[in-house]
């Protein structure tokens, strides 16, 4: 039996299903969340809440953990960085650095020759004069995004300009893909080239917020195959231990590119927890906690789809699902549009 407690930043539903796996392999839990709502506390074995530059709450959590992970990756850096002195921060904290920066994590991708999206980055008005080559384009915050926020779509300069956009923020004009599909791949790093990978997962966006994933992907063996090489190839550069995800495009024509990496369990691997024998929580906490590595076995195909906002309120009242369907409610306090409020999984 582990004697591990494990510290977990964040709360959400990745913190709660991070607890949930943890709790099955005999992991204690503590959650840092700034969220005092926050979901995971009903998952956990301890809850502190706190912002996250709140040194006093931080000593509290680190005081009673053996090592740190985390479910987000918006993060500050000092913030893991100082926790590290303590105790281990894993992934390591300089991995959050690079990827939570847009343009560090894109070029880190191109240096790998690995191909991404075109991209330029916009830092003062001038850079928006002469960028017809990126353009129709989107728009990006270069920090803090995610589920499309800090998003715009461009299709002139004109635009650019109408947007009147804050200037002390960072920002990066990617060109637009002509998308065919999108895909994710799933990979837990333990040590050197020691890894357990999940079969692409193929993922459908609603106004840029992932809506449904399933297994298996419909894509051909090329970029089945190099989906999964180049997701070994970011692992392993980045010397990473725990899960991971790469988000892919295809475009039309079949070509693959790296969208952005997270590093951390993954929405689109939620059907993971029902359709292999080792989830990606699972394989986080084994990872981090230095725990077993099991080969990983697939179960079953499955689809998962999220429930957003009020789409939440039909699953909470039915009586019964069927025998192949797993329904997940977060537990959040409150409804909110587009707010992601549970999933359901379906064995097929
Ligand atoms: P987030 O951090 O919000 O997940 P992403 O960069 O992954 O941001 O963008 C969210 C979604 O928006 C993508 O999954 C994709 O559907 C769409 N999108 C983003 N960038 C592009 C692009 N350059 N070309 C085509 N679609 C894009
Ligand atoms: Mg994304």
């Amino acid at each position: 039996m582990s004697e591990i407690t494990l510290g977990i930043i964040g709360g959400g539903q990745l913190g709660s299903m991070l607890a949930i796996a943890a709790k099955k392999l005999n992991v204690k839990t503590v959650v840092f969340c700034d969220d005092i709502d926050a979901p995971a506390q009903n998952f956990c074995n301890q809850f502190v809440t706190g912002s996250y530059d709140n040194k006093e709450k931080i000593s509290e959590f680190i005081n009673q953990v053996d090592l740190v992970t985390y479910e987000f990756e918006n993060i500050p850096y000092e913030t893991l960085n100082e926790i590290n002195k303590f105790k281990p921060v894993l992934p390591k904290p300089s991995v959050n650095r690079l990827i939570q920066h847009r343009l560090a994590e894109k070029d880190f991708v191109n240096k790998l020759n690995i191909r991404t999206t075109r991209y330029v980055s916009i830092e003062k008005k001038s850079d928006i004069d002469a960028l017809e080559d990126f353009l129709p384009g989107i728009l990006k915050t270069t920090t803090l995004g995610y589920d499309g926020k800090g998003q715009y779509p461009i299709k002139s300069s004109e635009d650019l300009n109408s947007l009147n956009i804050d200037f002390s923020k960072g920002y990066i004009l990617e060109k637009l893909v002509k998308l065919k599909k999108e895909i994710s791949i799933i990979i837990t790093r333990f040590s050197n080239n020691k890894y357990e990978i999940y079969e692409p997962i193929e993922n459908s966006h609603e106004d840029q917020i992932l809506k449904y994933s399933k297994i298996p992907a419909d894509i051909n063996e090329k970029i089945f195959n190099q989906s999964k090489d180049w997701a070994m190839l970011i692992a392993e550069e980045l010397k990473y231990v725990g899960t991971l995800c790469v988000e892919f495009f295809i475009d039309r024509n079949d070509n693959l590119y790296v969208n952005e990496i997270a590093p951390r369990v993954h929405n689109s691997g939620h059907l993971t927890i029902n359709a292999f024998n080792v989830s990606q929580f699972e394989n986080h906490i084994r990872a981090v906690c230095g725990l077993e590595q099991i080969p990983l076995k697939k179960i079953s195909n499955a689809k998962m789809m999220n429930l957003l906002g009020d789409q939440i309120t039909h699953y909470r009242n039915m009586q019964k699902f069927n025998e192949n369907e797993f329904f997940f409610d977060y537990l959040k306090k409150d409804i909110k549009e587009k707010r992601k409020m549970g999933h359901i999984t379906t064995l097929v």
